[in-house]
């Protein structure tokens, strides 16, 4: 289970890298991923996952 950012949305305003308690999010030529081995979508750290509650966009941090 884990998330993908979907790069048609996202700003690339860098604001999720910094809450992610597995550190599965990344930048790569200005553009911000996750890591889908390592993304627990936040089930033993927080009762939601911090990368949607912290991203202003909408449908920008999917289910894969
Ligand atoms: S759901 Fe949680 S673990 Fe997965 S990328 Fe977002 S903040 Fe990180
Ligand atoms: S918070 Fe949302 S818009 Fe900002 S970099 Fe992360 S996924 Fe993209």
């Amino acid at each position: 289970m884990a998330f993908y950012i979907n790069p048609e949305e996202c700003t690339a305003c860098g604001d999720c890298e910094p809450v992610c308690p597995t550190s599965s999010i990344y930048s790569e030529k200005g553009m911000f991923k996750i890591t889908k081995n390592t993304c627990t979508e936040c089930e033993n750290d927080f009762d939601v996952p911090q990368c949607i509650d912290v991203c202003t966009v909408d449908n920008c941090i999917l289910p894969l």
